[in-house]
């Protein structure tokens, strides 16, 4: 538990740190990129400007995840059902899913799993979480997401593949910032899953076992 706090307290000064530089980095970057494409327009180099292009996409990719750190707005959270906000990000997520041959399967066991929320927010954590499955298959295959109550009525959803899984000694380092094992992964996507998650009193647990899987549960209050 102490482990747990202390991480979640670093959390929340890296969220709040880096959505700040995130947001000084933004306006200096947008006029690079006007410039830059000024540039392509007048003929430039197409090699260069299409590199630097290509760059400031990345960049802005990793700003748009930071963004998301800031803390939202208490006004910004609405009660929502989490299986119409699931349905929304299956149907984003179904042609990517489909290209790499990885078939989503639903549970839906929570009658009407009404949340206290920010929806874009939890759209993101959804997203992150279906787009690691899936990066986790390369040769394709199964999503299970089950959406299910506690006894208590608070709600649980889950997010399970059957990928490359995660080595026991990097699983402390998931939600680090930064962290990643892919050539060309941000290692922002749990580190902002968490944040949110936690930001929603909720939690959000990892279990995983190389070449077998991973399994992601978030727990939310219900309404
Ligand atoms: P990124 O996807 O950009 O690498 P994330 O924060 O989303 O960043 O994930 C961090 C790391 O956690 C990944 O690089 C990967 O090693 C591991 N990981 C996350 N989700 C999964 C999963 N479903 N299966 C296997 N590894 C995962
Ligand atoms: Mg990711």
């Amino acid at each position: 538990t102490e482990e747990l706090l202390r991480k979640s307290e670093m959390l929340s000064a890296v969220g709040e740190l880096a959505a700040g530089i995130a947001h000084e980095i933004r306006n200096p970057l947008t006029a690079l990129k006007g410039f830059v494409q000024l540039m392509k327009a007048q003929g430039g180099n197409e090699t260069y400007i299409s590199i630097m292009l290509s760059e400031f996409d990345r960049i802005e990719h990793i700003i748009n995840e930071l963004l998301l750190l800031s803390k939202p707005k208490i006004i910004n959270f609405q009660p929502q059902n989490l299986l119409m906000i699931l349905n929304d990000v299956l149907l984003l997520i179904d042609t990517q899913a489909l290209l790499n041959k990885v078939t989503i399967h639903t549970e839906l066991d929570a009658g009407h799993p009404y949340v206290h929320c920010v929806e874009n927010q939890l759209k993101q954590v959804f997203i992150n979480l279906f787009k690691n499955a899936i990066e986790a298959m390369p040769e394709g295959g199964n999503i299970y997401v089950r959406v299910t109550r506690k006894d208590d009525g608070d709600i649980i959803m889950s997010i399970r593949d059957e990928g490359c899984g995660i080595p026991a000694d990097k699983l402390p380092r998931l939600g680090e910032p930064f962290f990643t094992t892919k050539e060309k992964g941000t290692g922002l996507g749990l580190m902002v899953s968490y944040n949110i998650i936690e930001g929603h009193n909720g939690v959000m647990r990892i279990q995983s076992e190389e070449q077998k899987g991973t399994t992601i549960t978030i727990e939310l209050p219900a309404l």
